[in-house]
């Protein structure tokens, strides 16, 4: 079978488990004939991980927690050395204190906004950099993000904060890597059940809200993330960076409930 993605290799993390939003791109990548090389946070999760990797036909599952920039580094100096070049960037990752993503984001401390801020931000910055440095004029790098960054959700706090920042860096790193050709993405996803997901404080109400006014009166599936990546990764979005690309069944465009929901 041929693939859009044939003879492309590029690199995912954040994956903790197969309801991860990174598993559901990692198939949709898979299926289209691209390699992959996976990393994970902490033992505990590379149990999970690695069995994953070999579902998708990988056997390169790397230790990296972006906190420690030693390892980062490490995880990138070991895909050079067996790899050289790297095609696509996949980074899914995202942390904060389940106790700060509920109540007021004036609640803030210091300490949770500057590692929430590390974590789910310039992470991105650094790892692409790294992986910049390995990829040619058909590279692509992708973050995840979240309609929190523009609009007020309830309990997403410093998150949306966060992912602001993120976008923001989504579009100062197309504009660094476009002239070499490298382009720079993100997808904003509809809320998904999944372990970061299930840190936010009413998780439940948050998904249900959406179903019942999402314009397609559905919540998204990483499935759904999986087949938007996959355009966004491959050379069929050739011309596109900058862009925060919403995967939200529509979710992002209304400006207030559906009729049925106020009757209801
Ligand atoms: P997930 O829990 O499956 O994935 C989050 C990942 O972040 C995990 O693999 C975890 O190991 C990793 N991570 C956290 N701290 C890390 C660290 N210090 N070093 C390395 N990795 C670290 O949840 P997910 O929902 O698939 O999240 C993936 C991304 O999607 C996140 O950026 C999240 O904010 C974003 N997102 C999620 C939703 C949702 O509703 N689930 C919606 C929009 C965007």
């Amino acid at each position: 079978m041929t693939g859009i993605m044939d003879g492309k290799r590029g690199l995912i993390m954040g994956v903790a488990n197969n309801h991860s939003i990174a598993w559901g791109i990692a198939k949709a990548l898979a299926a289209q004939g691209a390699e992959l090389a996976f990393t994970y946070q902490g033992e505990a999760l590379g149990k999970r991980v690695k069995p994953l990797a070999a579902e998708v036909g990988s056997d390169f599952v790397l230790p990296c927690d972006v906190e420690d920039i030693a390892s980062v580094d490490a995880a990138m100096e070991e895909l050079r050395a067996r790899w050289g070049k790297l095609d696509f960037l996949v980074h899914a990752i995202g942390f904060s204190d389940k106790n700060e993503l509920k109540g007021l984001y004036a609640n803030t401390t210091r300490e949770n906004f500057t590692r929430t801020m590390l974590i789910s931000c310039f992470s991105f910055t650094e790892v692409a950099k790294r992986a910049a440095s390995m990829m040619d004029e058909s590279g692509s790098i992708l973050t995840l993000t979240y309609n929190g960054s523009a609009r007020v959700i309830p309990n997403y706090n410093v998150m949306g904060v966060a992912k602001a920042a993120l976008e923001a860096s989504v579009r100062y790193l197309a504009a660094d890597y476009g002239p070499r050709g490298i382009r720079v993405n993100a997808i904003s996803a509809g809320p998904i059940r999944t372990l970061a997901g299930a840190g936010i404080s009413d998780a439940r109400a948050i998904l249900s809200w959406n179903q019942h006014n999402a314009p397609l009166r559905k919540t998204v599936t990483i499935d759904h993330v999986g087949g938007s990546a996959l355009y966004l990764l491959s050379d069929l979005s050739a011309g596109v960076t900058g862009e925060i690309h919403h995967v939200d069944a529509g979710y992002n465009i209304t400006s207030m409930p559906t009729l049925e929901t106020l009757t209801r």
